[in-house]
């Protein structure tokens, strides 16, 4: 019996081990690694560069707290803003508590700056925000909401890429619209260009604060620094978390100069939030990301594994579509894809469901087209067998 909370159902394998695309299990098998610990381990694992760099600062400070200055803080900070529209950052731990702050922020900005009494934040079917009473409201799927109630008051969830529906549910309440440019969760599902370009002037009528959801799609993942730079917009707040450090825990929003009042001393604040250890892991990941040129590779390596798919959805009408950008890959099915990722892990290969129906690959920037090529190979021969009628017991 187990003393953990079965809170996640977990698959019967035991992971101690990993190195670059592979995962390693206790047996000392092996497994190509397309899922990167959910768009988390985007260098691969135990990238040798980020390790080097958390290991001098394990020689040196682990934390301190936010009483100090911490000048890799600083510079990770300066780093992202460079990366971004944005022109000020905040460190937390998680997405999760990103879109918290990023709700927080965005209310007491409505509140206190413009001294409007709006508080409400327009959310979208189908997407994901977090765990945390505000963000699981924030999201548009009720799986993860049962049972929590009551929740708290704020938010309004309209139907994703639906311009006439956002326009009428936008209110003298609201203060901000929350979107992933990409859901991740939901069903790798992209914006449409011209239900974003809606967005934009909504925003601009109604004086509305753009939050956008990075924290599945951002730090390269979609072969951009960030997705909503696919699109012609700057948005407020930018969220993001999993691929920012490597798998060492860090979140962090980065928000436009006007907002800076708004997160003044005292309004906002976490104890581990940017500490030197998680500073140090985030920066050595964005800068080996920038000097090796990987976001770069990851528009050629999502085109190339999409084509395959693409390739065998022409021969599977069991394929609906494949979708998304760069390494963060959707394959719609007619059916539950459940049996399919039971099946590829069988032959070694992880992959990732995305809602029953979407299967989705979120490999390290690292992967090699020939481990593209093995992939697609036995996908093909998991789908061939599964169309096999299954003969009588
Ligand atoms: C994973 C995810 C979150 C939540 O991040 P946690 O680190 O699990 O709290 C929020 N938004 C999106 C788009 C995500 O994919």
């Amino acid at each position: 019996m187990s003393s953990l909370f079965p809170n996640y159902g977990r698959w019967p394998i035991r992971i101690v081990r990993g190195e670059g695309n592979y995962l390693y299990d206790e047996s000392g098998k092996k497994y190509l690694d397309l899922i990167a610990g959910i768009a988390v381990t985007s260098l691969g694992n135990v990238p040798p560069k980020v390790k080097e760099k958390v290991q001098e600062q394990l020689n040196t400070l682990w934390h301190c707290s936010n009483l100090f200055e911490i000048p890799v803080q600083e510079k990770l900070a300066e780093k992202l803003v460079s990366l971004t529209c944005g022109d000020r950052a905040f460190f937390c731990n998680s997405g999760a508590e990103a879109n918290e702050a990023a709700i927080k922020l965005a209310r007491k900005y409505t509140q206190k700056i413009l001294n409007e009494p709006r508080y409400e934040v327009i959310t979208f079917t189908q997407s994901f925000h977090g765990r945390t009473l505000a963000t699981l409201t924030a999201t548009g799927q009720a799986k993860v909401k049962e049972g929590f109630d009551p929740l708290p008051e704020g938010f309004v969830t309209v139907p994703y890429n639906d311009s006439r529906a956002l326009q009428d549910a936008i209110s003298d309440k609201t203060c901000a619209i929350m979107l992933e440019m990409i859901q991740g969760e939901g069903g790798v599902n992209p914006a449409d260009p011209e239900f974003v370009e809606q967005i934009k002037t909504l925003c601009a009528k109604h004086n509305l604060l753009l939050i956008v959801d990075e924290v599945q799609t951002g730090i390269g993942r979609t072969g951009k620094w960030f997705a909503y730079q696919h699109y012609d917009i700057e948005p407020d707040i930018i969220t993001m978390a999993k691929g920012l450090g490597s798998g060492f825990p860090i979140g962090a929003i980065v928000g436009k100069e006007k907002l800076v009042e708004a997160f003044g001393p005292g309004s906002h604040g976490t104890t581990f939030g940017g500490n030197p250890l998680a500073s140090s892991a985030a920066l050595a990941t964005l800068e080996t990301l920038e000097e090796d040129g990987y976001v770069a590779q990851v528009h050629g390596l999502g085109v190339y594994f999409k084509e395959k798919l693409e390739a065998l959805a022409a021969a599977n009408p069991t394929i609906v579509k494949v979708r998304g950008k760069g390494l963060m890959i959707g394959m719609e099915m007619t059916g539950e894809v459940a049996g399919i990722i039971e099946q590829m892990r069988a032959e070694s290969i992880l992959m990732l469901q995305a809602g029953p129906n979407v299967l989705r690959i979120l490999p390290p920037f690292t992967i090699k087209k020939e481990e593209i090529d093995r992939a697609v190979d036995v996908l093909e021969n998991v789908l061939n067998r599964m169309k096999e009628p299954v003969a009588n017991e």
